[in-house]
């Protein structure tokens, strides 16, 4: 395989040479779209850092979901913006609560679309920690029963699949148990099974009223250096049950997800996050950037790395563009 008997270039000639060698592939079934929702009617705030991106009162969700639906977009997952918040997140797993609203009255409309719910109680509690507190320490055994409880409402409620974020250790089998021992042994998980401590989520914390009143979550989420332990809380959430497991975010941790795909045979998401959606908008705002191409390129590398499944606030953007 050497010049001049080889020359990759013959088949970059034309655009359908390319296209009978090109190895990947986005396709609409592949993508996720983050929605959040909170309490009122007629609500749809913009939200700055996330242009396009906004939050939603359920009717006006339910707007938001039939163009998603239109789109061909299979599955969306719910971020709740609670209507009161506390020491322990009670309102996550409230019946009434905004994210069990949202999914009662989305699956009445639309029972096809796979409703997918983020399982975590920073957005629920007072202190802004994914889990609840013993003194300034977050209690990761007590925290996991309160997630399995969630999960459970979220089931209750009519969600497909609950997506845990919160990194407590063996929350997944906690979950597993409870949804099974409830009637939901078909109500799937997808793990936020290696989810890193980044700075890259700035934007969203804004979208889901969500930062820590003191500390960080470095005690819980991964340090950014490690991949080695991304292949251990990837095995154990396999083994606790986990149906899909996913990285977050995507784009700095293009090589963990290689690693996952290529250890494990199981689906795998990466999470495009809100850090990664606000830089290409921002560059593309001030004419730096070709905004739909960097999206597209961003997205298919994505695929490229390994990942099945790409949770995209691009997933509208992309699925328009591959549609035309
Ligand atoms: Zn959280």
């Amino acid at each position: 395989m050497h010049f001049p008997v080889y020359r990759p270039r013959r088949m970059r000639r034309t655009e359908n040479l390319r296209r009978m060698v090109r190895e990947n592939f986005l396709n609409v079934n592949q993508f996720i779209y983050p929605l959040f929702v909170l309490p009122g009617t007629r609500v749809k705030n913009p939200i700055t850092s996330m242009p396009q991106v906004f939050q939603f009162s359920v009717d006006m969700l339910l707007e938001e979901i039939k163009e998603v639906v239109g789109l061909s977009i299979p599955a969306v997952i719910l971020f709740g913006l609670p209507h009161e918040k506390d020491e322990r997140g009670t309102e996550a797993y409230s019946q009434n609560g905004i994210v069990q609203e949202a999914i009662r009255a989305i699956k009445d409309k639309y029972p096809e679309l796979v409703v997918i719910t983020d399982v975590c109680l920073c957005e629920y509690t007072s202190h802004g920690h994914c889990g609840i507190l013993k003194g300034r320490e977050v209690d990761n055994d007590a925290s996991t029963d309160i997630l399995a409880k969630v999960a459970v409402s979220h089931a209750r409620a009519g969600a497909d699949m609950v997506a845990p974020s919160d990194m407590m250790d063996g929350r997944v089998a906690v979950m597993r148990q409870a949804l099974d021992e409830n009637g939901f042994e078909n109500i799937a998980i997808l793990a936020y099974a290696a989810k890193y401590c980044s700075a890259f989520y700035g934007p969203f914390r804004e979208a889901a009223d969500s930062a820590p009143q003191f500390g960080d979550r470095r005690s819980y989420q991964m340090d950014a250096a490690n991949s080695n332990e991304a292949l251990r809380e990837v095995a154990m959430d396999i083994e606790e049950g986990a149906d899909i497991v996913m990285v977050k975010p995507a784009l700095a941790y293009l090589d963990v997800i290689r690693r996952v795909k290529e250890t494990y045979d199981w689906p795998v998401a990466a999470y495009n996050v809100s850090g990664e959606y606000a830089m290409i908008k921002a560059a593309a705002a001030r004419g730096w950037l070709d905004e739909e191409r960097v999206m597209m390129e961003t997205l298919i590398a994505i695929r490229r790395a390994g990942a099945d499944l790409i949770l995209t606030y691009f997933a509208k953007d992309a699925a328009k563009l591959l549609r035309s």
